[in-house]
């Protein structure tokens, strides 16, 4: 068994790793944070993903409240009427942040509610009670989609429950019951999802762009890069190949590490954006003509983020340097993100710009390097010779043109993507 800490971090998956600690420790603050992991097949975003199971943060709850109720706030049905003694009355316990997978063959009620037919044919006592679905039941926490863009184009149904979880935060879900009336809790969770833009049906951006832009962000997610990533891979295949065994004492103990300092970060209550960072972030919207004011809310909320993870209350431009791509990725061209970036770069100072070269070096601002994966990408775009990504600073620009999400299919087509069948 491979734990989280054991998964080789490379180019191709740093940028997931910091969505999912991202939406980790968003999570635990009680805002969610909405990541899509976006690659071929074979890139471990699955792995990545579920392997968060090991470290997720304790939460407490009203004793054995299955929609999680926090004690100083209790919202479900049965808790969010009763005073604060008899709360306290019913106890508290811990439990780990839920991690639950809806399945594309769930129906509604298993994901929304249903009725509690075991309450309800009770021969001492019947009563019509509801039964919280898997969207209720992992309030406060993750729920996670394997192929969302196939969900989207099979089951219209589950696709719009989770465009009401998404759209506000916290979301809403609405249970409903013939015969009862139709019960609404908010729904504190984050949504992960992952797929194949390469795969039938394509790119979610192209199947049901209303839901690809609310994620929050999207960790595009590759294979490693250099020999010595694979063989860092390899050599860690080989030491757990055939030893099922259970974890050890050391590997138990770096994991609780991890899950502690998680919950640490997020219990640090003073995160600040300072104004000019929030006006310059206003202006690249308005110079870029960017669709969606989601793309500037995901902006501002994971620089908050990375700026906690980095043990920081202050965000620096730094920070909004290395989420930028994350959050634009979906939403803007891959020659407007370069311009962006390159109009945050002019702005960051000598030290700023030390800062987060500093961070790529030490191995804790793995995301830079993912930076770097983006301009990669974008080069190879450009005509041979020109070695520089094109410079343009936007800000001072009257017009900028409208941009449209980038069509997937298309960078496909370009060789920006590679296709499984290339290689
Ligand atoms: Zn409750």
């Amino acid at each position: 068994m491979k734990t989280y800490l054991r998964l080789t971090r490379h180019n191709g998956n740093t940028a997931l790793f910091l969505a999912v600690e991202m939406s980790l420790v968003s999570t635990l603050r009680g805002v969610p944070l909405h990541i899509h992991a976006e690659g071929l097949r074979g890139t471990g975003k699955t792995t990545i993903m579920r392997a968060v199971k090991q470290i997720l943060p304790m939460i407490t709850r009203v004793k054995g409240c299955l929609y999680n109720c926090d004690p100083a706030q209790p919202y479900c049905p049965q808790h969010k009427d009763l005073a604060p003694e008899e709360i306290q009355a019913l106890g508290s316990e811990q439990v780990p942040m839920p991690f639950l997978e809806i399945s594309h063959s769930a129906k509604i009620g298993t994901i929304a509610g249903s009725i509690d037919l075991g309450k309800l044919t009770n021969p001492s006592k019947p009563e019509a009670a509801l039964l919280p679905g898997i969207i209720p039941q992992a309030h406060r926490g993750i729920i996670f989609v394997d192929e969302i863009n196939r969900l989207a184009d099979t089951s219209p149904e589950i696709t719009d429950v989770l465009l009401d979880v998404m759209g506000t935060k916290p979301g809403r879900v609405q249970i409903e019951e013939t015969g009862l009336p139709v019960v609404e809790v908010p729904a504190l969770v984050s949504v992960w999802a992952a797929s194949n833009p390469d795969e039938e049906p394509g790119p979610l951006a192209e199947i049901r762009r209303q839901l690809s832009d609310r994620f929050d962000l999207v960790a595009p997610t590759g294979r490693p890069s250099t020999p010595e990533e694979v063989m860092d891979i390899l050599s860690i295949n080989e030491a757990v190949q055939g030893t099922d065994r259970e974890l050890s004492q050391q590997e138990k103990r770096r994991l609780e590490k991890l899950q502690r300092d998680l919950e640490s970060i997020a219990l640090e209550s003073e995160l600040v954006m300072p104004e000019y960072l929030t006006n310059f972030l206003a202006n690249i919207y308005i110079n870029f003509n960017i669709e969606s004011l989601r793309a500037l809310e995901a902006i501002r909320q994971a620089a908050l983020l990375h700026c906690a993870l980095r043990k920081r209350s202050q965000v620096m431009i730094s920070d909004i340097m290395a989420v930028l791509p994350l959050a634009l990725y979906h939403r803007v061209s891959p020659a407007t993100l370069t311009e962006i970036m390159n109009t945050v770069n002019n702005r960051m100072t000598g030290n700023e710009k030390k800062a987060f070269s500093n961070n790529n070096r030490n191995g804790t601002g793995n995301n830079s390097r993912f930076v770097q994966f983006f301009q990669n990408k974008n080069q190879a775009q450009q005509p041979a010779g020109s070695s520089q990504p094109p410079r343009g600073n936007h800000l001072t620009c009257e017009t900028a043109p409208p941009q449209k999400a980038r069509q997937l299919r298309e960078l496909i087509g370009k060789g920006l993507i590679k296709r499984e069948s290339d290689s």
